[in-house]
């Protein structure tokens, strides 16, 4: 029994044991580089395709940018790249959430026909993605990786012979640790390309800085004391600016196409909107995109403007060496496009065929001030959709005109209207109605594509849903098949959001009990709001209230018989409060809907241990292991149910491995050393 108690508390805070598991196992598999000397760039004149650099600051809204027209702050390194290569003036993200506009944009397949409409989603095995492509031409492919959102296991590690990721490298305690500054991330790419650019390759950097929390070095509040954003942003400059000053001293900035973009913007209060995700405005769908030509594209009257200046630090002015320019490119683009178009500009500008099931188009004889067609790009957001089962929201941009379909559709002149203040619905309905037209054709055209993110997408990591939370997210969502624009608009809701979300940030900041009165307001207005139940149990546990969490996690199966979280909380609960028959018929419930549930097995393994089915132990053990490979805790249980049955040296095996995934388990260490210190 006390056995059974012990660890069904431990599960309930899973959230700190899970990290230590995933710290270590990964720590296993990681082993951090040797000591590292100053990079060296190595100059090389390499024959072959040009080598290429992606590089996605994170939540980089273009009109922060001074080459898109920002006043408040220079970007002066940025901007060098601006001015030495093509800027793409309206670009539109596909979906306003990280790890959904990076697959779309390695893919160029749109999120609805991909499957992945949230973070902590999971990209199968088998995509076809720019890396995958260019690693199959030979490129050598690397990655580093600066928020948690791309982590490895998320799948866009696909294609990559190097991805540095090292997130579950440490032990996570705030969502500070869920990203790592500009620094670190581009100290890792340069000493990658110090020993790797010697032959053409696919190097993606991802710089998450601008990602909430914010936690800019001191030296640059002066710079922007306007905002946090800024100082970021001007922090990002800086960190690039002795990035491309790299690249000059090794001769990448004339060998290498270099790509940098943002996956999506940031609310900044727009619209009411502090982050991203919610809304689909310009503040989150608009992002920078500049494409820096490498130096054989140029003309012979092309112009270089290398300074070779130096990087001196927070206030430094100086550009880096990137304003030569490729002048059979137009320095600007204005026409509308998307990220989606990214990856084939990219294979049409190395010579290589895209994929037939890429659904983006090139860029360059846009670039090249070519006339092509006007694009329609799509984007949309199904984040209030999934989470609350309001309205799913997507637009379309075509020329200067915005759609947003929803519930209240809306339609903006995005040249005289840049901020989106003024709908012109209901007067221009027939132009409306052309949109909405045009945007219900393209989803049939490409929901019907070739599966572009191979087998269907799946559903959410286990143990993500915690540390999204920490990064504002609050919680992932059930994927959801289809869009669905009828219900509630989001728009109708954000107050109600707003308040989720400070309830939320009560709840992860240690006040539980003034985010249990919030969330019992919020339901007390709309009592149909699913996550909230969900969210107050949890505070209700965190308080010892386990009979009202139980309730509240009942409330919210009313609502949904099949909510995963719910059931699983409310296993937990019964187990917690040493009701094993209810805790045992939740688990089953469970597994009616949800077949390989790591919770239910687990919890379903430690019911029959206690009654001596140490078969039917077993098989759950088993099955959770299945479900997640790096449980220590599952392996623990697994070897004390073989220890039972007499099975020593497999007991030893699974308590071996469970102290390989976690060396600091005091428990499974007491047990192998019993088991071994008698002589077997
Ligand atoms: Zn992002």
């Amino acid at each position: 029994m006390a056995r059974v108690e012990y660890h069904s508390n431990m599960r309930l805070a899973r959230c700190s044991l899970f990290r230590r598991i995933l710290f270590l196992a990964v720590l296993l598999a990681w082993a951090p580089p040797a000591a590292r000397g100053e990079p060296r760039p190595v100059p090389t004149e390499t024959a072959g395709p040009p080598p290429v650099i992606l590089i996605s600051v994170d939540t980089l809204r273009a009109d922060h940018l001074s080459c898109y027209g920002y006043s408040r702050l220079r970007t002066p390194h940025i901007d060098s790249l601006a001015r030495g290569g093509t800027l793409f003036a309206e670009i539109g993200s596909q979906a306003p959430i990280t790890l959904p506009s990076h697959v779309s944009l390695f893919t160029s397949t749109y999120p609805f026909a991909n499957g992945i409409r949230e973070n902590a989603q999971v990209l199968p095995p088998g995509a076809v993605t720019l890396a995958t492509v260019l690693a199959a031409q030979g490129y050598n492919t690397a990655a580093f990786i600066g928020g948690y959102s791309l982590e490895r296991r998320y799948g866009l590690v696909q294609g990559f012979q190097t991805y540095d990721s090292p997130f579950d490298a440490r032990v996570i305690k705030g969502a500070l640790d869920l990203k790592r500054p500009a620094s670190q991330v581009l100290e890792g790419a340069k000493h990658w390309l110090g020993q790797n650019s010697g032959r053409p390759f696919l190097l993606f950097v991802h710089l998450f800085d601008l990602h909430q929390p914010y936690d800019a070095p001191a030296a640059y509040r002066a710079r922007a004391p306007q905002s946090e954003y800024d100082q970021e942003l001007a922090y990002v400059d800086d960190s690039l600016g002795g990035f491309f000053e790299f690249l000059a001293r090794s001769g990448l900035d004339r060998r290498a196409l270099v790509v940098l973009f943002s996956d999506h913007g940031e609310g900044l209060g727009d619209h009411g909107e502090n982050a991203h995700g919610y809304f689909i405005y310009n503040s989150t769908l608009h992002v920078p995109l500049i494409l820096h030509w490498p130096q054989a594209e140029k003309n012979g009257n092309s112009k270089l403007e290398n300074r070779n200046s130096k990087l001196e630090g927070p206030n430094s002015a100086r550009v880096s060496s990137f304003e030569f320019r490729a002048s059979s490119f137009n320095d600007r683009v204005e026409a509308p496009a998307g990220l989606i178009d990214v990856a084939p500009t990219v294979l049409s500008f190395l010579g290589f065929p895209a994929p037939v099931n890429f659904c983006g188009h090139s860029l360059l004889e846009l670039a090249k001030g070519g006339n092509t067609p006007p694009r329609d790009v799509y984007s949309e957001s199904s984040y209030a959709h999934g989470k609350f089962g309001w309205a799913a929201l997507r637009s379309l941009r075509r020329g200067d005109y915005q759609y947003i379909d929803a519930p209240h559709p809306e339609l903006y002149d995005l040249k005289h209207d840049p901020a989106e203040l003024h709908n012109l619905l209901p007067g221009q309905a027939a132009l409306a109605a052309s949109y909405r037209e045009r945007l219900a054709a393209l989803v049939a055209t490409y929901r019907s594509a070739p599966a572009a993110a191979g087998p269907t997408a799946t559903a959410v990591v286990p143990g993500a849903a915690e540390r999204l939370r920490s990064l504002g997210y609050l919680e992932i969502t059930s994927p959801q098949a289809a869009l669905d624009d009828s219900g509630i608009d989001p728009k109708d809701r954000l107050f109600e959001y707003k308040r989720y979300l400070l309830a939320g940030h009560l709840a992860r900041t240690g006040k539980a009990e003034e985010a249990v009165a919030e969330f019992q307001a919020i339901l007390a207005d709309d009592p149909r709001n699913l996550p909230a139940y969900i969210e107050l149990a949890r505070s209700d546990v965190g308080l010892h209230r386990y009979l009202d969490g139980a309730n509240q996690l009942k409330a919210a199966l009313a609502l949904d018989p099949h909510n995963i979280e719910a059931e699983e909380l409310l296993g937990d609960i019964w187990l917690t409060v040493g009701d094993l028959e209810r805790a045992a018929a939740e688990f089953h419930q469970l597994l009616t809907f949800a077949p390989q549930d790591y919770e239910a097995h687990f919890g379903l393994g430690l019911l029959a241990a206690r009654r001596g089915q140490a078969a039917e132990a077993d098989k759950h053990f088993r099955a959770a292991l299945a479900a997640n490979p790096l449980s220590a805790e599952a392996h623990y249980q697994l070897g004390l149910s073989l220890e039972a049955q007499g099975q020593k040296a497999e007991a030893v095996r699974e308590f071996q491995a469970s102290l390989r995934i976690d060396p600091q388990f005091q428990e499974a260490r007491r047990e192998l050393a019993k088991l071994t210190s008698t002589g077997h």
